[in-house]
């Protein structure tokens, strides 16, 4: 069985106690064990901020771009290794694992070739400069610099090579040194990235450290120049953001949580239109991709009633031609959770929900896999649960089931209602609204706006464009208020903002024009 190790102050530790144990989802076989102990996070914090901070700020930013080219590069090099580990350790169909690695090797080269944005400097200028005396001599601006702390990079278990290339992109073309704990359970694919990382020596000594196991007392240590940027579920990241330290510290904190995203069916679309058969095409993949554990991926299906059970025909006959099991058999189309943990999660809560619910298609609980020993692995059969009246109070509105499971839920058509519904949610990653309609468009984002990270307008002048909703670009805010945990990521340069200090410039405009190279009239 192989013992995955840490990377900190420049060199592997392997731990010699305490480990968790990895297993193939498919197999239930053990294959690697985990555990941090014995790693020292005041050394391994104080390296990464001395070593790796100073290194990073040496280069300017076509030079971390180049960095994060060449980490691209280096991944993208081992690529077909990478989806094979992904099989074994996460037990995501190969369609599954490309997308979690293309997503990682993708957003890291997008933030190599955004460095050319900001040119040969060190600073961000941010915004125009303006006078701020009598006359133009005395000047205002605002630029953004590094934090001097190193960025802890905390993810979730269903992304173990997208989920920390994203943060650390952003992390290293600002100039903040990284720390990446990945969660334990699908751990051997971040440590492979990190392992190739290091072999293909594209990194400078301390820029990139890596914790297999618990965070130990690593957040106790942070300060204010520190950042925590953690993916994961709500009840954790509450606990982490709460810590007396990292509240004492003042310590940037950004959470990326859970999300009951939607799929709304505006009343103005027609059946078989192409808008119709791409909200079909996007509902289902967004409740199959990756067995159903994606942030982004669909809970809540909205629909006109009037078409509620030609909607749930389609669906449920797309979902019974789902080929569930081991992810080695060429048969199969959706593999297992990726634990015994998330499917006995998966189980209790498509009980829960279908307490006001009905299960129109699936059943909610283990099955046998093709390809796969009966009796062994965490297959989970795609789920479609149907509430005709539902209310705020509706648990269908607070409990995410984090696997292939969804309810539709019919409404009157309008905007008007959808938004509310959508609403219900209490602040969601995405919200899909497939119309083509403007006005109807325009009275969704205004009212279901204020609850959603992203709008993703499905229509049929996108459609033969779009990769659907669940799809984190880099170019678009990832992130979402309330429940989705009130953090930003991504969204171009936007996302260096929280590892950057904003500093308000006053002075001599020659001086500032000198310091920032920003020549621009007001
Ligand atoms: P989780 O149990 O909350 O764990 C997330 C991470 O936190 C793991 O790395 C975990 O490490 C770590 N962690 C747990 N307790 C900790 C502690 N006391 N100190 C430091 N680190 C700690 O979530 P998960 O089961 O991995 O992921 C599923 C959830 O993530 C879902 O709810 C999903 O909605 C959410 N998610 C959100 C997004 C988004 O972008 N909004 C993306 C993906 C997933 P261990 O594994 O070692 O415990």
């Amino acid at each position: 069985m192989k013992t995955l190790k840490s990377y900190v102050c420049g060199g592997w530790h392997e731990a010699d106690g305490g480990f968790a144990t990895l297993y193939n989802p498919s197999t239930e076989e053990a294959i690697a064990q985990a555990s941090s102990q014995g790693v020292d996070f005041g050394a391994a914090l104080a390296y990464a901020r001395e070593r790796g901070g100073s290194a990073l700020r040496e280069l300017d930013f076509l030079a971390r771009g180049e960095l994060l080219k060449n980490m691209s590069k280096a991944l993208y090099e081992k690529r077909d290794e990478l989806i094979a580990l992904s099989l074994e350790n996460t037990g995501t169909t190969r369609r599954d694992a490309k997308f979690d690695l293309d997503g990682a090797t993708g957003t890291l080269h997008y933030y190599g070739a955004l460095a050319s944005a900001l040119g040969p400097n060190k600073v961000i200028v941010d915004g125009e400069g303006q006078k701020l005396g009598r006359s133009a001599r005395f000047w205002g601006e605002h630029v953004r610099v590094p934090l001097r702390g190193a960025a802890v990079l905390i993810n979730a278990f269903n992304f173990p090579a997208w989920g920390f290339a994203e943060k650390a992109a952003a992390a290293i073309l600002a100039g903040m040194p990284v720390i990446i704990k990945p969660a334990t359970s699908t751990a051997m694919v971040t440590e492979r990235c990190i392992e190739i990382l290091v072999e293909a020596d594209v990194v400078p000594d301390g820029v990139m450290s890596l914790i297999c196991g618990s965070a130990g007392d690593l957040l106790s240590r942070l300060d204010s120049q520190d950042v925590l940027a953690f993916t994961g579920s709500a009840d954790t990241a509450l606990k982490l953001k709460s810590g007396d330290n990292l509240l004492a510290q003042c310590t940037r904190v950004n959470v990326e949580a859970d999300s009951l995203n939607s799929a709304v069916l505006a009343g103005d679309v027609e059946p078989s239109s192409e808008t119709w058969g791409l909200f079909l095409n996007d509902v289902f993949r967004e409740i199959t991709q990756k067995s159903g554990q994606k942030c982004t991926a669909v809970r809540r299906i909205f629909i006109p009633a009037e078409h509620a059970d030609t909607i749930q025909a389609e669906l449920a006959q797309r979902m019974g031609d789902v080929v569930v099991g081991n992810p080695t058999d060429p048969s199969v189309t959706m593999g297992p959770l990726a634990s015994d943990a998330q499917l006995a999660d998966a189980i209790e809560g498509t009980k829960s929900l279908a307490a006001e619910s009905k299960i129109v298609h699936g059943h909610g609980e283990r099955v046998d896999g093709a390809g796969a020993e009966a009796g062994k692995g965490y297959f989970f059969a795609p789920t479609l649960l149907r509430n005709d009246d539902t209310g705020a109070d509706d648990l269908v509105h607070r409990r995410e089931v984090f696997g292939p499971v969804a309810t539709l839920l019919p409404y009157d058509g309008s905007a008007e209602k959808a938004a509310e519904l959508v609403a219900m949610g209490g602040g969601s990653l995405v919200a899909s609204y497939y119309s083509d309609s403007d006005d109807n468009a325009a009275t969704f984002l205004a009212a279901a706006g204020p609850f959603s990270g992203r709008i993703y307008l499905g229509s049929e002048k996108m459609a033969e464009q779009a990769p659907g909703s669940g799809v984190a670009l880099p170019q678009s805010l990832h992130g979402g208020p309330g429940r989705a945990g009130g953090g930003e990521e991504l969204g171009g340069l936007r996302a260096l903002n929280l590892y950057t200090q904003r500093v308000a410039l006053q002075g001599s405009r020659k001086m500032l024009q000198n310091l920032t190279g920003n020549t621009s009239e007001e």
